[in-house]
């Protein structure tokens, strides 16, 4: 069973829709659509003990979910994820009682996957087999690709520049691991050119989508005995969870589970990327900048979060707070999360206690409340930042390089490996390179193969480019040196 519903309602004017897979916004005023659940009808009908004796996790909760065909169900066991009380990282801030929603334990890593069984599930219902992503950050992509995976369908991920260039390789991994197929290059603008292909279009803006996120809220309540903590504190990608929770929040109280709504809901954002902040402390909102993005947590960079209104609300309602961090902020935390309590997060679901912690510096917090900081996702998905904790210690790093010049020696051809000798002696050119290489293997080969190596070898990060000459007359000389890593791949070799 589930909730019945036949209808959408625009979050941001109120718009009523009929159910309309293919409509994924307000058309007034695109705001994100919700599925219009009456859950009052249900009042009455669910107690505390309607959900008490089933397993633990997003489906526990069938009554408040939309209604799916039991069988089409498609769940690799999401949610349900503790909620721990750390008292040495409470001690650390000064606060009475700090709560962890560790959602980094999530099938994937990420507490997407709470909203990714839901639309999933509609997919298969509806008999779509193949699922398709267009604007997604790399947590949505890697759920969507395992979701698929699990339920037997196929899944495009449409990468664009932008996402490229958040994307963490640890997610990079997933996707891959779990068969998504990447295309490369800009989204199809409008949905109705995915859905030609009939193509089940996944987003966390899917009304479907958001009603699992809205499981975040529903356990924290049942895991302190239906009560709610003072303020629970969620980082602000899209807007969407903090929105959802608030939602989640809101209909236990009016099923009468929990007696009370008073937790202050608190958003977080990246310094540089804080509209929903700016616009809460009536700042002036920054631009964002369309360059190359500077920030560690890349899932928060969002340039026009689709819940950002309807998130705002939530916090306005909630009488909670928004608070922005830097990547410092951030990076203080991960490390002090992981130290103190043994969960170890990305730099985006770490913002949570980077946030607390400024709030608390800031004087805002109250250090008598019972705070939830939700974390939403594992840290070795950012494998580049995780390796920064090691940079100074020395022991790890000289592990590290040989793990890595083992990797790459065994990898790197007889030819690259030749040219990283040839450069390791003299700081060099292509051309002088190619000639060098010529006498060496004693065979005649294309120059523009010797481009090809090099290119690949700057990209391995093994060596440089120090600088480019201009010689009249003559095609441009660029420079290349080793790097302390391809320095190190030719010692290990030797
Ligand atoms: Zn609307």
């Amino acid at each position: 069973m589930g909730y019945f519903t036949t209808e959408m309602i625009c979050s941001n004017c109120g718009e009523k829709y009929p159910l309309d897979d293919n409509l994924r916004s307000c058309l007034r005023c695109n705001g994100p659509l919700l599925l219009d659940n009456k859950l009052e009808e249900i009042s009455g009908k669910v107690t505390k003990n309607t959900f008490s004796n089933r397993i633990r996790g997003v489906w526990r909760y069938l009554e408040l979910l939309p209604k799916i065909d039991s069988k089409k169900i498609v769940s690799l066991g999401e949610g349900g994820t503790a909620l721990l009380n750390c008292e040495r990282l409470a001690r650390n801030l000064g606060l009475r009682r700090l709560l962890v929603k560790d959602e980094t334990t999530n099938p994937t890593g990420s507490f997407l996957d709470r909203g990714m069984t839901i639309d999933v599930s509609k997919a298969n219902e509806i008999g779509i087999k193949s699922l398709r992503c267009s604007s997604a950050s790399g947590n949505f992509s890697a759920s969507a690709s395992a979701y698929a995976s699990r339920a037997g369908f196929s899944c495009t991920i449409h990468l664009s520049k932008e996402i490229i260039s958040k994307l963490n390789l640890g997610k990079l991994y997933q996707i891959i691991a779990y068969g998504g197929n990447l295309v490369i290059g800009e989204k199809p603008t409008n949905y109705d050119v995915l859905n030609s292909e009939k193509s089940y279009v996944l987003s966390s803006s899917n009304p479907y989508f958001a009603e699992g996120e809205k499981t975040t809220a529903y356990e924290i309540c049942e895991q302190l005995q239906w009560q709610t903590p003072d303020r629970i504190i969620v980082p602000m990608g899209h807007g969407e969870h903090i929105s959802m929770i608030w939602r989640g929040i809101k209909e236990l109280k009016a099923l009468g589970l929990i007696q009370n709504q008073n937790v202050t809901m608190t958003g977080v954002q990246i310094e540089g990327y804080a509209s929903l902040v700016d616009q809460l402390q009536r700042e002036k909102t920054e631009k964002i900048s369309a360059g190359k993005i500077k920030t560690i947590a890349t899932d928060l960079v969002m340039k026009n979060p689709t819940h950002g209104d309807l998130a705002i609300r939530s916090i306005k309602e909630s009488k909670g707070k928004g608070v922005k961090v830097n990547d410092s902020e951030i990076f203080y935390s991960l490390s002090l999360l992981a130290r103190t309590e043994g969960i170890f997060a990305e730099p985006a679901a770490a913002s949570t206690i980077a946030g607390l912690k400024k709030l608390i510096d800031l004087g805002q917090i109250d250090k008598d409340e019972e705070i939830v900081c939700i974390v939403t996702g594992a840290g070795l998905k950012d494998p580049s930042t995780a390796r920064k904790f090691i940079k100074k210690v020395k022991t790890v790093n000289r592990i590290i390089s040989q793990i890595e010049s083992k990797q790459i020696t065994t990898r790197l051809g007889r030819t690259k490996f030749e040219i990283l000798k040839i450069i390791s002696s003299k700081e060099t050119y292509g051309y002088e390179v190619w000639r060098n290489l010529k006498q060496i293997l004693g065979i005649d080969f294309d120059i523009s193969s010797v481009y090809q190596h090099l290119s690949e070898l700057e990209n391995a990060g093994l060596i440089r480019r120090t600088k480019i000459e201009s010689v009249l007359g003559k095609p441009r000389r660029c420079y290349y040196s080793l790097t302390d890593r391809g320095m190190t791949t030719i010692k290990s070799a030797k």
